[in-house]
């Protein structure tokens, strides 16, 4: 089996409302810049993919992809350089917030954070404020290949230590070398397709 997914994009919303139903969905979040459009093209393996969420006025929306094979992945607007979660700009913090904490079918939220630079304030935010809601979520740190070899260790156990988490639970990826893509995608796989089973990384990252 491969772990790549293969995606196709459905729609925008910007309100929860307008969403199809799902049986089974995957969300992605993170700051503006932490890699997500590339994480999502080398997943899908298809460039134009993530474009989709780039392109002006959609950039602030819900973007949402069938995946052959069963479920939704839901690709988040980027929280920007300035503005804590609790200040989300009024048109789509709330819209956010109730995506994350309402949305039937969403099984897994995976929050974004530049593994070159650590987790901001910003995603420290994100991640305590899902905590306090109980919300399933995964720590995703991008840009492996921008960490020195001689530092990946070290700075594997900054991140978790950072998060709160256990340096196994993370999964460190590369959207330019490919590192982690079947590991992420074997979570991706195995949330879409039982929705119910707690889902943890299974094996230790690099
Ligand atoms: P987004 O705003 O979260 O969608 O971020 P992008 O996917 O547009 O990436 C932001 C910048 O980081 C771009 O210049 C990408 O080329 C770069 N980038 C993203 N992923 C990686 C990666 O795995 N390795 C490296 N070296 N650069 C990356």
């Amino acid at each position: 089996m491969t772990a790549r997914l293969k995606l196709r994009f459905v729609m925008s919303a910007d309100d929860l409302g307008q969403l199809p139903a799902t049986s089974a969905e995957l969300a992605f979040v993170g700051r503006s810049n932490v890699g997500k459009s590339s994480l999502l093209n080398a997943l899908g393996a298809q460039k134009t993919l993530a474009r989709v969420s780039k392109t002006p006025g959609r950039t602030r929306l819900l973007n949402l992809f069938d995946v052959d094979g069963g479920g939704t992945i839901v690709d988040c607007p980027g929280y920007g350089y300035a503005s804590a979660p609790a200040k989300m700009r009024a048109s789509w913090k709330t819209t956010m917030e109730r995506y994350l904490l309402e949305r039937e079918g969403l099984a897994m939220i995976l929050v974004l954070v530049d593994g070159e630079i650590g987790p901001t304030a910003l995603d420290l935010q994100m991640l305590e404020w899902l905590r306090s809601y109980g919300r399933p979520h995964t720590v995703i740190a991008t840009k492996h290949d921008k960490v020195k070899s001689s530092a990946r260790d070290k700075r594997r156990h900054e991140v978790a230590e950072k998060c709160g988490l256990a340096p196994s639970e993370i999964v460190w990826v590369s959207a330019t070398k490919g590192v982690g893509l079947d590991r992420l995608g074997e979570l991706a796989h195995r949330v879409l397709s039982d929705p119910d089973q707690p889902t943890r990384p299974s094996r230790p990252g690099r």
